[in-house]
């Protein structure tokens, strides 16, 4: 897995490419919980349940359908969310659909369950560029862990900014030519 850090790049880049109007503060902190959220499955090693089960790290916790439930639940609080339903879906879907993306990135590891309960199966991107992480506080500030920052900030950070600057242009973009249809006589 990329450090819990850098799971939220993707809620951050999308929340903040797309501005408070869209995505607002407590929206955008949802999001950022979702997107860590599938890590907790960690405890199935402590629970010795095996790497590769369902209910192992990376399988059922990952999967785009328990991403989908969960975005659709937290849809039925749009309200307190101050958006729509299909925003807030939209949203939390992407943010935690996002950490299993960036899972089948890393370097190491079994892959990830998206299919489930479809397939059990794990799958890996063709290229996989983000230094695995190792599970557990005992790395932290070890040269290991600092190479493993190092290749999140180059293949999460730095495509996430660009992102999150591309949407703000895109935005602009479309404001502006709003304002242009209402202008015409
Ligand atoms: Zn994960």
């Amino acid at each position: 897995m990329p450090t819990i850090f850098t799971h939220p790049a993707v809620p951050l880049a999308v929340g903040l490419g797309l501005g408070c109007n869209i995505v607002p503060p407590r929206l955008l902190l949802a999001g950022i919980v979702l997107s860590i959220l599938p890590d907790l499955d960690v405890i199935a090693f402590k629970l010795h349940i095996a790497y590769a089960s369902d209910f192992g790290h990376r399988g059922i916790s990952h999967s785009l359908s328990i991403a989908m439930l969960v975005a659709l639940s937290g849809s039925a609080f749009a309200r307190q969310f101050h958006s729509s339903t299909g925003k807030v879906f939209s949203f939390l879907f992407v943010s935690m659909a996002s950490h299993g993306v960036l899972d089948a990135l890393t370097t190491g590891g079994l892959g990830v369950a998206f299919f489930w309960p479809f397939s059990s199966a794990r799958y890996f991107f063709p290229q996989q560029v983000i230094k695995v992480s190792p599970i557990g506080t005992d790395h932290l500030l070890t040269e290991r862990f600092l190479t493993v920052l190092q290749s999140e900030l180059l293949w999460v950070w730095l495509p996430a900014s660009l992102l999150a600057i591309a949407l703000r242009f895109a935005l602009h973009l479309a404001r502006l030519h709003i304002a242009r249809e209402n202008c015409r006589p």
